[in-house]
């Protein structure tokens, strides 16, 4: 099969076996054979944030990863609180889009999208605020690539009796995360991003107790309602509605080749591809636009280069017909495109395609 090599924020390369892994025989997801699969994935994903079964429990739900945001905004929420969004880029503005979409009480805590959020600013807020229920942010904010200190948001989130939530889409089975020193109650992904696997399938990673106590809160979604999902998978298995079928066979499959590669290991494949980008990067003279210390090691944004004839789409086309895949920028006040080291691939990728960006480059001058 021809490998292209995704350098846009997922879905990512994956591997021809997670590929192949789709191809089985068909089968009706109410069969006892699926719900069985299904509760080895459920446990098995914990496993990606050193999650105990006794404390944490996964729920799983067909869609982008955005439903995640959704689910845990709007079930989590008791009636008469509020949520506190600590908002540095356009992941987590997407958070404040949705509370304002179920008119939930929310602030919208907003900074620079160019720096790390002030955690003295999130901790006025919580003393202000006793009524806060949920503090929520991105782990690594995808539109920037700055890696936020969620560890500490958690730590006030706890001081000040809120819940933490976190968007850990574009981290998990990435960078390494344990739910317990990182003071995480509530993270999410999707299987297309650090799993590796391919989309329609998002899952939250909760803490149960949390979960069971919001069987009271408001239900303000019929399709997505995080305590209905878990109750139903509790009672049967599985999920309340069809699952991705073919997409849940996938994630099996990157699971296992997850927990083969390691968390530290694959944390390292991602770190030598961001290195070999930034290395490229320097050598063809473009720069970036995010300080080195705050970037994540997997999403790099680079500035536009100041050259007569640039165009995106003209380098962005090259690239593609060669079988890297660019991205744009999500910054609105600055033009950049970003290049992220997410999914099956590895520096000979990158040396690969270096030379190829080179030859876009020259097209511009
Ligand atoms: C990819 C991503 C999402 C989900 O986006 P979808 O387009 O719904 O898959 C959510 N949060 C972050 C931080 C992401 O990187």
């Amino acid at each position: 099969m021809k490998r292209n090599i995704l350098l846009n924020p997922g879905p990512a390369t994956t591997t021809d076996t997670v590929k192949m892994a789709q191809v089985v025989p068909d089968i009706c997801p109410r069969e006892k054979e699926f719900a069985s699969l299904m509760r080895g994935l459920r446990s098995d994903l914990l496993k990606t944030v050193n999650a105990n079964a006794e404390d944490y429990t996964s729920v799983l739900f067909t869609g982008s990863g955005t439903i995640n945001i959704d689910i845990c905004l709007n079930s989590l929420l008791p009636d008469g609180k509020k949520a506190l969004i600590v908002n540095n880029g356009a992941y987590s503005s997407r958070a404040v889009e949705v509370c304002q979409y179920y008119g939930l009480p929310h602030i919208d805590l907003k900074s620079s999208v160019f720096e790390r959020p002030d955690l003295a600013a999130v901790e006025q807020t919580l003393k202000e605020n006793p009524d806060i229920a949920i503090v929520y942010t991105t782990h690594h904010e995808t539109g920037t690539g700055i890696l936020n200190p969620i560890r500490e948001i958690g730590a006030l989130a706890h001081k000040y009796g809120a819940i933490s939530v976190f968007d850990t889409t574009s981290s998990l089975a990435m960078i390494p995360i344990n739910v317990y020193d990182d003071n995480i109650d509530f993270c999410m992904a999707s299987a297309q991003k650090g799993i590796m696997a391919m989309s329609g399938l998002s899952f939250i990673i909760g803490r149960t107790e949390e979960i069971r106590k919001s069987k009271d809160y408001p239900k303000r979604s019929y399709y997505c309602n995080l305590y209905l999902q878990y109750e139903y998978f509790e009672k049967t298995g599985e999920m309340h509605f069809t699952p991705p079928v073919q997409t849940i066979y996938a994630t099996i499959q990157a699971l296992k080749e997850y927990f083969a590669e390691g968390e530290q290991g694959k944390w390292a494949r991602h770190q030598r591809v961001n290195k070999a980008l930034h290395e490229g990067l320097a050598k063809l003279g473009l720069k970036e636009a995010i300080r080195p210390e705050l970037q994540s090691g997997l999403v790099i944004s680079v500035l536009y280069p100041d050259m007569p004839n640039w165009s995106f789409e003209k380098v962005h086309d090259y690239c593609y017909e060669r079988g890297f895949t660019i991205y744009p920028g999500k910054i609105s006040t600055t033009n950049t495109f970003r290049l992220c080291s997410l999914g099956a691939i590895d520096e000979e990728d990158i040396h690969a395609f270096i030379p190829v960006l080179g030859e876009a480059l020259e097209l511009c001058k």
